[in-house]
């Protein structure tokens, strides 16, 4: 995924287990835990990106989770339908 000026977004690693996020749910970029990865899976191509949330929140802001869906793009050029994964990093 990427900002919509093009600075790469994604994360160096990914998780060995993630969640998606419900829509329903009102968590934003701070309530996530430390060992929490944001990612986001889109919703054409199906490709699964781990986003860097440091850059994330220097470029956004602290955001609810849903919102952020709107702001990324796929590097297929798609950012539409787009879930947002949350993933969990070994402790
Ligand atoms: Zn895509």
């Amino acid at each position: 995924m990427k900002h919509r000026r093009g600075i790469d977004l994604t994360a160096s690693f990914g998780p060995s287990d993630y969640r998606e996020h419900e829509s329903q749910q009102y968590e934003t970029l701070k309530s996530l835990h430390e060992w929490e990865v944001l990612g986001a899976k889109c919703g054409k191509c199906g490709r699964v990106s781990w986003l860097d949330k440091r850059v994330i929140e220097r470029e956004f802001g602290n955001q609810y989770l849903m919102n952020l869906r709107r702001k990324l793009r796929c590097v297929c050029g798609n950012k539409e339908g787009n879930t947002v994964l949350i993933g969990k990093l070994p402790r």
